[in-house]
């Protein structure tokens, strides 16, 4: 399995397909695949197969930004994990908190998430993080340690889970946590992912909130930060590639 930093470029609604496929073969065509980084980028559903044409052969990976529990049925407007496979997905961002948010998904959702997403082959990327409320009540490391014990299931690896630490108020922001702060919850996370998995050490942990090229090299040397997970940073080619070469 590889254990290079993933940096995971989530689009969110944004881009038009001209855009989308643009970007997309600007990555592709700057990435080698003997980089120190692996790359994935997560388009909105409709620019899925448009974006996989420009990827391929590239070793740029490609991801949905959330899967239903289910793989097939009748449930207007999702898309399935087994879908996200057809079109060429090897990842799925799973329980984003605007997804927690806006969609009230729970941490129960979120697993089943991730378990539809493993029965299609494809690596779910878990998200957790607390909001500004909840940090300044102290309780982050309770919230996110919760967060990581009811959303990941049990029993996956290093090569088959990612998990991403997102602040809640740095998403969008342009505020960070400090690194100090970073590291002490990528620790925890480590530590309460020891037991759900024999191989905790080479899951990796993804940091993201406003990650950006002035910021990424600072927030990628951090202990446990295994690569990032960008929003707003990874619509832009110039940006998106510097906080790769940042790990
Ligand atoms: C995100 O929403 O996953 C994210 C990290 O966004 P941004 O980088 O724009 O803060």
């Amino acid at each position: 399995m590889t254990t290079r930093p993933l940096i995971a470029g989530n689009w969110k609604m944004n881009l038009d397909r001209a855009a989308g496929t643009a970007l997309a073969r600007e990555l592709a065509g700057a990435v080698a695949s003997a980089s120190a980084f692996e790359m994935v980028v997560c388009p909105p559903a409709p620019y899925l197969l448009a974006v996989a044409d420009e990827l391929a052969g590239s070793p740029v990976a490609l991801g949905g930004q959330d899967c239903h529990t289910a793989a097939s049925g009748a449930h207007t407007g999702d898309v399935s994990a087994p879908m996200l496979s057809d079109l060429g997905c090897t990842y799925v961002i799973v329980g984003h908190s605007e997804r927690r948010a806006d969609h009230g998904e729970t941490d129960t959702i979120v697993r089943a998430k991730a378990e539809a997403a493993r029965a299609a082959g494809l690596v779910p990327i878990v998200c957790v993080g607390e909001t500004e409320a909840q940090r300044d009540a102290g309780t982050t490391l309770d919230i996110v340690g919760r967060q990581v014990v009811d959303s990941v299931p049990d029993g996956l690896d290093g090569a088959t889970l990612v998990v991403a630490y997102e602040p809640v108020w740095a998403i969008g922001t342009g505020r960070t946590p400090t690194v100090d702060d970073v590291a002490a919850v990528h620790a925890h996370i480590r530590g309460v992912l020891a037991a759900k998995t024999p191989d905790a050490a080479a899951v990796r942990i993804l940091y993201g909130g406003s990650v950006k090229p002035s910021n990424a090299v600072e927030l990628l040397a951090v202990a446990n930060v295994d690569g990032a997970l960008v929003g707003g940073a990874s619509l832009k080619t110039a940006d998106f590639l510097a906080i790769a070469r940042s790990v």
